[in-house]
Parts: structure tokens; C-alpha cells; sequence
């Protein structure tokens, strides 16, 4: 999972701890002893005085490299970032973050966050230089992805019953699996479900759900293929009421939307159904082009969220970083997998604990 994204952040954390250990060591005649080192503060580019030397014994000093004795005494220090020291590290993050698929205002939000947690900070350093570039990214992309947290427990616990959820998307993405996963979600946490057959369009869609329908022991609303939609939905609303059912999940046709007709015909269910939470399903592999059709989407017929499928066989992450930025909308959940329980409610520190591995 995000293996490439994770490469591509080398640079980013080379480039920091190369300008770190040049500040550091700046400081560092090459033949004194760590213990003389605060006594060098006032050279530029210097620590600050707040460093600790480490070896303060008075035995003679054992034959060590310079490299050895650079990181000694960059241990446990602390340095201060100026924007100047950032300009090619923060470059090469804007990089790999475009580069694995993150939109160029999100690449732009990440940077700046970075910036600010770094920029004439005091910051510890450790036994690894890198750490810092990591502690600041991930505060960065936490703040990103926080901007837009939703619960949707809490939401399907406070709504009115039946309540309504209508799915959207294009073809093959994984939407069909992802209504069996949420069906799932919510039947294990004690509501009753009912599917309702809305792809009316698509030779087969029928059946792909009714199989799910009966791997799950759940009621599913149907009509026939090139039947209304719409009319589908309103039943399964119907039956829903009339068994005191709790939730009603609603599948609709793939489309793409680029085809105009599918789209009209889509903003139509909409109006008609009046679905309490509309869900856009799209697929992490899918990068930019899943952030651009979220984009659109929500433009058709204002989305509540989305689901992610497929986030497990994504390497790059940019879609997962984007998506609820671009929309302003938040990922409800993320798919990890084939199965049922492969379905991960949506987590800030989750999926940025697994982007920066
Ligand atoms: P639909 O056409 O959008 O309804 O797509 P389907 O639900 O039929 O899914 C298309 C394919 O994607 C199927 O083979 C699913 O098993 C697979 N799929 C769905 N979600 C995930 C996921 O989160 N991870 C992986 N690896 N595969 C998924």
C-alpha cells in the first residue's frame, strides 16, 4: 500500500537532513572535541546555544571519523529552519507529491503546512535527521485530511427510517462491492438493510447484486432490466417503511460523466428519491482522474462523501490525500480489499500512519 508514495519522499527527507547536518556541522572544527561545541554557537549557519554536547569524559579521545563525529555531535541538538533552507527540500516534496498523484492545490496546501511546522521552529534533533522531515509531513497531511471529518455512524444512527443512501459512480470501480460492504457495516452493527436494484441500465448489474443480496440475507428490490430506476428506489423506500427496515441502499447505473444523458438521468434519481446521503464511489488507482470525476460529480448532484475502493493495490496515495480537499467533502470509508469486511471507516491518523509507513 503507497509503496511508490513513500519512495518518492526520499528526496524530500534527504534533501532536509543534507541541510540539517550542514547547519549542524557547520559549527564543528573538524579536531575539536564534542565537548568544546557550545563554545561555537556564534559561527553562521550555527546550532542554537541550547545544544547538549555528549561526551564529556576526560580519557583521551579514541581514533573516530569525522562522519562519526558529526553525528555525535548533532545528537540531541536542536536547529532552526530558516524559508531559505527549505527552498530545495519543500521543492522536492512538491514533486513527489505531484508526482504520485496528489492535486497541485492539495501538493500546494501540504507544502505550506510543511513550511509552517518547520519554518524558525527550535526542533530536536535526534539520532535521525529524517525524523524531522517525517514529524512535519505528517502533521501536514493530518491537517489536510482533517478539514473535512464526518461520522457516519452518528449520521445513520440520528437519521430518520428509513433512511435513504443512493450510490453513484463510473462502471468497474467497485461500487457494487462497496454497497455490499456498507450493508455489511451496518447489519454488524445491528441495523436492518435493504438493497435496492437501481442499475437498471447495465446487462448484469442485476444479478451482481442479488448475489450479494444472498451472501448477506438481505431483502433486494428489483425490476427489470431498462426499468426506471427511480421507480426501483421508491420501492425499496416503500417496503422499507412498510417492514420497519432501518437503512435502504441504493445502487445506481455507472456512468461516466462525460455522457450527458446518464448524468441528466442521474440528477432525475436524485430529485426523485430525495436519498438522505448520496455516496460517490470511486477507485484509489484511478488518482487524478477519480479526484477530477469526484470534482464533477459534485458538481452534477451535490455528493455527501465518498467511499475509496481499492486503496490496498494503490501505491501513489494522491487520491486518498485529494479527494475530500477537492470536493470538500469527506471519505466515508477507504476499500482494502475484495471481501466484506475489507472496508475501513475513514481515519486521518490510519491512513497517515500507512502513507508514510
Ligand atoms: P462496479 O462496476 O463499480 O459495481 O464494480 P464492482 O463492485 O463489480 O467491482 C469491480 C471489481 O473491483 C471487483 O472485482 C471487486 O472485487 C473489485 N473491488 C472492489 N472493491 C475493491 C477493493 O477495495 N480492493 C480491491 N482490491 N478490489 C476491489
Amino acid at each position: 500500500m503507497f509503496k511508490s508514495f513513500k519512495e518518492k519522499l526520499s528526496g524530500f527527507k534527504d534533501s532536509l537532513s543534507t541541510k540539517i547536518r550542514e547547519k549542524t556541522t557547520a559549527v564543528k572544527p573538524v579536531n575539536a572535541s564534542p565537548a568544546k561545541e557550545g563554545a561555537a554557537a556564534s559561527q553562521p549557519e550555527a546550532i542554537q546555544p541550547t545544544a547538549k554536547p555528549t561526551n564529556e569524559g576526560t580519557k583521551p579521545e579514541p581514533k573516530i571519523s569525522f562522519a562519526q563525529k558529526a553525528r555525535a555531535l548533532i545528537f540531541e541538538q536542536e536547529v532552526i529552519l530558516s524559508e531559505k533552507d527549505l527552498t530545495n527540500p519543500l521543492w522536492e516534496l512538491e514533486m513527489a507529491l505531484l508526482e504520485s498523484d496528489v492535486a497541485l492545490p492539495v501538493a500546494e496546501e501540504v507544502v505550506k503546512a510543511v513550511k509552517e511546522e518547520l519554518v524558525g521552529h527550535k526542533k530536536k534533533i535526534g539520532a535521525d535527521t529524517g525524523d524531522i522531515a517525517e514529524g512535519a509531513l505528517k502533521s501536514a497531511l493530518l491537517k489536510v485530511l482533517s478539514k473535512n471529518s464526518f461520522d457516519f455512524d452518528e449520521f445513520v444512527r440520528d437519521r430518520e427510517k428509513p433512511t435513504k443512501i443512493l450510490f453513484v459512480g463510473v462502471n468497474g470501480t467497485g461500487k457494487t462491492t462497496s454497497i455490499a460492504k456498507v450493508a455489511r457495516y451496518l447489519k454488524d452493527r445491528g441495523y436492518s438493510v435493504v438493497l435496492a436494484a437501481g442499475d437498471t441500465f447495465r446487462a448484469g448489474a442485476i444479478e451482481q447484486i442479488e448475489i450479494h443480496a444472498q451472501k448477506l440475507d438481505l431483502k433486494l428490490i428489483k425490476h427489470k432490466t431498462g426499468g426506471d430506476p427511480a421507480a426501483v428506489i421508491f420501492d425499496a423506500v416503500e417496503y422499507a417503511k412498510a417492514h420497519n427496515k432501518d437503512v435502504v441502499l441504493a445502487d445506481t447505473a455507472g456512468r461516466l460523466h462525460t455522457n450527458i444523458n446518464l448524468m441528466d438521468q442521474m440528477r432525475k434519481i436524485v430529485r426523485v428519491t430525495d436519498p438522505d446521503m448520496l455516496i460517490f464511489v470511486d477507485e484509489a488507482i484511478a488518482g487524478n482522474d477519480a479526484v477530477e470525476r469526484a470534482r464533477l460529480f459534485n458538481e452534477a448532484v451535490p455528493i455527501d462523501g465518498t467511499i475509496l475502493t481499492k486503496t490496498d493495490a494503490d501505491a501513489k496515495g494522491g487520491s486518498a490525500i485529494s479527494i475530500a480537499y477537492i470536493t470538500g467533502k469527506p471519505v466515508l470509508f477507504l476499500g482494502v480489499g475484495q471481501d466484506y469486511p475489507d472496508l475501513v471507516k475513514f481515519d486521518a491518523n490510519w491512513l497517515v500512519d500507512r502513507l508514510m509507513g
